[in-house]
């Protein structure tokens, strides 16, 4: 746990306005649901899973449900990213994590009825942005389609981790609409209570080898700050009306 002057501070000095968000339906609004698999999200599922039950984390897990459920009845679109790798082709600086066939790939199981949803898309990425994971042999993006054929305005993210795969995604995301392949793409928004990312305390991390130390509610808050400063909105709560 980072000493709460630490977090204090941080919040003074790198505050985010956050707005809440409720979706009726005059919008047309994508979720994009990053990552939120057992490798990430499970408890002990591999290298890269909490090894303890983690607040933060299923949260996060409960909200994207919530969230997801909410979309679903609506018909409304999904855009589900799944990290997902070859055991040949590692994943440079992470350990293995979320091989291919595995159950660390798969959506945790408060989630799985997604794939049986004709208003989800399912995409497997074998790298941390999942916008140049949507890229296809051909050059075609699947994610640009998701957009283009659902006549996308606006996108919700949510999932994990907030300052990488999910802070990743968001940039590209924005520079891509900034560059017009995104039209009628106008806005990315985070939804804060709808992410999560890891925990290595630096007490940890100084005693562990080779360990880079990521106290998890320092850079979840790094992650959302670094995301609003490229032209994000950080959501507050999701309501629908
Ligand atoms: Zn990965």
């Amino acid at each position: 746990m980072v000493s709460p002057s630490v977090l204090d501070l941080l919040k003074t000095e790198l505050p985010i306005e956050e707005e809440p968000l409720i979706l009726s339906g005059d919008v047309n609004t994508g979720l994009v649901v990053v990552d939120v698999i057992n490798g990430f999200c499970t408890v002990g599922a591999g290298n890269l899973a909490p090894a303890v039950p983690n607040k933060q984390i299923s949260g996060m897990v409960e909200e994207t449900v919530r969230i997801s459920r909410k979309f679903s009845e609506n018909k409304w679109p999904i855009y589900a990213l799944l990290d997902t790798h070859h055991p040949d082709k590692p994943e440079h600086p992470y350990p293995p994590h979320c091989l291919a066939g595995t159950d660390e790939s798969e959506l945790v199981p408060d989630l799985k009825w997604l794939e049986n949803e004709e208003n989800v898309t399912i995409r497997r990425k074998d790298c941390i942005n999942g916008y140049i994971g949507s890229t296809e042999k051909d050059g075609s993006n699947v994610f640009i389609n998701w957009v283009k054929t659902n006549k996308i305005q606006r996108i919700l993210v949510v999932g994990i981790c907030t300052d990488i795969c999910v802070l990743d995604f968001v940039c590209s995301a924005l520079s891509a609409k900034n560059s017009g392949f995104l039209t009628p793409l106008e806005e990315v928004l985070v939804y804060s209570s709808g992410c999560a990312t890891f925990d290595i305390p630096s007490h940890v991390a100084r005693n562990t080898k080779g360990a880079i130390a990521h106290p998890q509610e320092l850079t979840h808050h790094i992650g959302l700050y670094i995301a609003r400063g490229r032209g994000a909105k950080v959501v507050s709560e999701v309501s629908f009306n």
